[in-house]
């Protein structure tokens, strides 16, 4: 698949430039095996990358000029000096692209002039971050043609920004973490307090083990204010118990905490945010001991948390949570902000068909439009291919 996107990218940029391109950069979708809601709380997310990428196949080009194309638009965005010396210049889907030269240069590098095409496997809006797996590739194709000197560790605030204040989408630090410095056969453990990193064994593989990515298609309802009345929620729970996020909750100090606070649909948003952070320290402790089969009832529990404290599951996310559990699957949770998205099932890798089969049959059972499906191993961050 990653060898068809790449020459999908290669004939793109041929036909619309006639010529090769001068490299090829990738940078993958990423899915959040546990932590929903916790990374404006100050507190822990685990996403890992998926085989899924998108590539840039590019090459330099005098002056300040840029120009793009992409085949899952179908068209080609130019841009200058000047819209990449003002935020918010280019709209469109070549905001993205306007965003990282722009965010490069507020951080002193000269960005070099250049024509790139695009072409990706990560579906657009899913909640797979098609977004940061963009931006990520074009930083990293910007970044080696221009000869730039940015590590690793200082992209991905440099690809939110592209994201937070050229774009105007206000997304936390996960997306681009997770697709910069993921590793294959690995989940990120992240923490969003102070954003260090640890890499955490996940090797689905040697364990007989995948991920079955259910795309549940469903339409996103007010996900935007809902986001933002559950964002409300913590922080005003945060200062009604006089702390600086729901982080500061420990697990054990939880019945204190809700003694305190006067409502009970605070109460339930506040036991989410707590009860997650745990899961995720719950699900790192396992990975790190080998015991990835165990991690299953962490997932489900969380599902139940998003779904009945939360309130930020719809049916068709709950329909393919428990269909997959009935087929056999050892965990299941919808990942992602919610109101539609994605469903991550761990399944053993000879059920991954049988188990999308189980959740195609309930969704056409229950009259919803048949759901998307693909089965992954978590892999590399973003790279370089030639
Ligand atoms: P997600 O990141 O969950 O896929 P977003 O709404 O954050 O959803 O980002 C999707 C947007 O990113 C698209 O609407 C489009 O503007 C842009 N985008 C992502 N990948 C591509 C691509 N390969 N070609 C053109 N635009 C893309
Ligand atoms: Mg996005």
């Amino acid at each position: 698949m990653t060898d068809d996107v790449a020459a999908r990218a290669t004939a793109a940029f041929r036909s619309a430039y006639g010529g090769p391109p001068a490299g090829r950069w990738a940078a993958p979708g990423r899915a959040n095996l546990i932590g929903e809601h916790t990374d404006y709380n100050d507190g822990f997310v685990l996403p890992f990358a998926l085989p899924l990428r998108t590539v840039v196949a590019a090459a330099p080009q005098p002056g300040d000029t840029w120009t793009v194309c992409s085949e899952l638009t179908g068209d080609t965005v130019t841009f200058g000096a000047d819209d990449v010396a003002e935020a918010g210049r280019v709209a469109g889907w070549g905001a993205y692209v306007a965003g990282v030269a722009w965010a490069l240069r507020e951080a002193g590098h000269a960005v070099p002039g250049a024509r790139l095409a695009v072409a990706s496997d990560v579906p657009l809006g899913a909640g797979l971050s098609s977004s940061a797996a963009l931006e990520a590739a074009v930083l990293a194709a910007l970044v080696d043609l221009g000869g730039l000197d940015l590590p690793a560790e200082r992209r991905p605030r440099l690809a939110q920004r592209a994201e937070n204040d050229y774009v105007g989408a206000p997304t936390g630090i996960m997306d681009q973490s997770a697709v910069i410095r993921c590793r294959a056969g690995h989940a990120l453990f992240l923490d969003c307090r102070d954003e260090s990193v640890e890499q955490v064994p996940f090797d689905l593989d040697a364990a007989g083990l995948a991920v079955l990515v259910v795309d549940s298609r469903a339409p996103h309802r007010h996900a935007d204010g809902e986001y933002a009345a559950r964002r409300a929620s913590c922080e005003r729970a945060a200062g009604l118990l006089g702390i600086a996020a729901l982080r500061d909750v420990p697990a054990d100090g939880l019945a204190d905490a809700l003694a305190r606070l006067d409502e009970d649909e605070t109460r339930r948003r506040v036991r989410h945010v707590v009860t997650e952070n745990q899961r995720v320290l719950d699900t790192v402790a396992l990975l790190r001991a080998g015991r990835v089969r165990e991690i299953g009832p962490l997932l489900t529990a969380s599902h139940a948390s998003m779904r009945d404290d939360f309130e930020i599951t719809v049916p068709e996310i709950d329909t393919a949570v428990e269909a997959a559990l009935a087929a056999g699957a050892l965990g299941a949770r919808m990942t992602g902000g919610g109101f539609g998205g994605c469903v991550l099932a761990l399944v053993d890798a000879e059920r991954g068909d049988a188990v999308a089969d189980a959740v195609t049959a309930a969704y056409a059972e229950r009259g919803f439009a048949a759901p998307g499906h693909v089965t992954v191993l978590p892999g590399p961050g973003a790279t370089r291919l030639d």
